[in-house]
């Protein structure tokens, strides 16, 4: 991995370096397409986030050749819920296509192994590299791209190395925008969040813990405000496996409600009502939370134009069930390259169109399914209901389990499938949004 001074040509770039855009990377890479990354920072760096890896997320690492890797990271079986006095154990499910465990890693960790493996695979990976501006035919406004539906025609980007400020040309055939959830340059480009749809606000930080070899990640949902009222969202104490633990609260904001929730003093209502085996407290904390946005449920649009394609954050890939967003970081960028990989082998622009198309067939309908549920959770009365259902039923929350972490089975019709195939029937013919 390098840093940039001179311009360059590729095939693609890729503007980025989390698990979207090393995850397209590498996919790219390993066909033969010469692609450069630039990332703006240095790995290993770090980013807020809850570093849970779901089975979903473990499946893509292993599919990159990272399973070997991931052994040296703290591996759990399952999610313990707890609320309302109520504790359940629910190990992941049998899958046909995933593992039944996951890992907590750090995303300093995870993110450079990933970055390291697109790189080994073929891929120009700039580091210390910012894209400080699209190389497009037109300037575009947020209102143009949602107008047409299409981001313009971007072939490359101006770069800025941060260490001495030089600037320089990447013009590639394709760009891939992996930039995350402030996507700097995708707003540049037009693309603009669906502000009727939910949004999730989450915060986390570091505790030591004589907990932190345990083998369930625990989530809490009843966690409550300044006042005492139940929020829609969890709080999640993540085991390490290192001495500490990742402990972080996640709330949903819907229609308008929560939009304005103190997060930090939510964090420290929850350090002090978690229970004590844990042994959270200030004088544990390893350093400040610091928090940040998730955009879920493809609410970032548009996706697509004639040379370029958005791809995990930047596109709001993550699942409002869980707020899971690594998985779909890795699982849309593959999704990206597969469609590039056929453009550059010669179906030409059009096979950019595919990519919103497969997108709408893997998460369309679900992402519906999870932002009516969000709606539904986002009224407090509601949440409380159902929460303190589910936590009185092993069998509820575990079909509720494979729901949200969107692990249903395609080849058996057990409760889960059952369910959730009432509910997308409800989500078809509702209005839609
Ligand atoms: C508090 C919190 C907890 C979370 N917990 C979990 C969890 O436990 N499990 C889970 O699956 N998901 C979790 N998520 C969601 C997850 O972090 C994101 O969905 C995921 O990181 C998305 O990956 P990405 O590659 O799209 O974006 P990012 O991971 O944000 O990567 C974007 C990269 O682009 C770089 N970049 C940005 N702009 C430029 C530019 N102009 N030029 C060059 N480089 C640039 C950034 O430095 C960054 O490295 C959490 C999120 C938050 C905020």
């Amino acid at each position: 991995m390098a840093g940039s001074t001179s311009d360059r040509t590729a095939d693609v770039l890729v503007v980025g370096g989390g698990p979207a855009g090393s995850s397209c990377a590498f996919w790219l890479a390993d066909a033969g397409w010469d692609v450069v990354v630039v990332e703006k920072k240095r790995f290993p760096r770090d980013k807020t986030c809850g570093d849970g890896l779901t089975p979903r997320s473990v499946r893509q690492l292993q599919d990159m050749g990272l399973g070997a890797a991931l052994e040296g990271a703290h591996r759990y079986d399952g999610l313990r819920s707890c609320a309302y006095g109520r504790v359940l154990e629910l190990p992941w499910p049998e899958h046909p296509s995933f593992p039944s465990h996951g890992y907590v890693i750090t995303r300093h960790d995870l993110d450079q192994l990933v970055a390291e493996r697109a790189a080994k695979a073929g891929a120009t990976v700039l580091q210390g590299t910012e894209a400080v501006e699209p190389v497009v035919d037109a300037p575009s406004t947020a209102g143009a791209a949602a107008a047409t539906g299409r981001l313009p025609r971007c072939t490359g980007a101006v770069v800025r190395d941060s260490a001495t400020g030089a600037t320089s040309t990447v013009r590639a055939r394709y760009v891939v925008l992996a930039d995350g959830a402030n996507s700097r340059l995708g707003r540049a480009l037009g693309t603009s969040r669906n502000r009727e749809w939910p949004l999730g606000l989450a915060l986390r930080g570091y505790y030591r813990s004589p907990r932190h070899d345990d083998t369930f990640i625990e989530s809490h949902l009843d966690i409550r405000d300044g006042s005492g009222a139940v929020v829609p969202g969890y709080g999640w104490i993540f085991p390490l496996g290192d001495g500490r633990v990742n402990v972080g609260v996640g709330v949903l904001s819907a229609e308008g409600r929560w939009r304005g929730v103190n997060t930090s003093r939510l964090m420290d209502a929850f350090v002090a009502q978690a229970p004590s085996s844990w042994g959270l407290s200030p004088e544990a904390s390893c350093g400040p939370p610091t928090g940040g946005k998730l955009p879920m449920g493809l609410a970032v649009g548009p996706r697509v134009g004639p040379t370029i394609l958005t791809v995990g954050d930047a596109a709001g890939s993550v699942n409002p069930f869980n707020g899971e967003g690594i998985a779909y970081g890795y699982e849309t960028g593959r999704l990206a390259a597969s469609v590039l990989g056929r453009a550059l082998a010669g179906e030409g622009d059009g096979a950019l169109d595919d990519y919103e198309r497969r997108l709408q067939q893997s998460y369309g309908l679900y992402y519906r399914v999870a932002r009516d549920f969000v709606r539904l959770i986002s009224h407090p009365r509601l949440m409380q209901v159902c929460v303190a259902t589910g936590m009185r039923s092993r069998p509820l929350m575990a079909m509720l389990l494979r729901i949200m972490a969107n692990l249903l089975r395609p080849d058996e019709m057990g409760m889960a499938e059952s369910a959730y195939a009432a509910l997308a029937a409800v989500a078809r013919v509702g209005p839609g949004t």
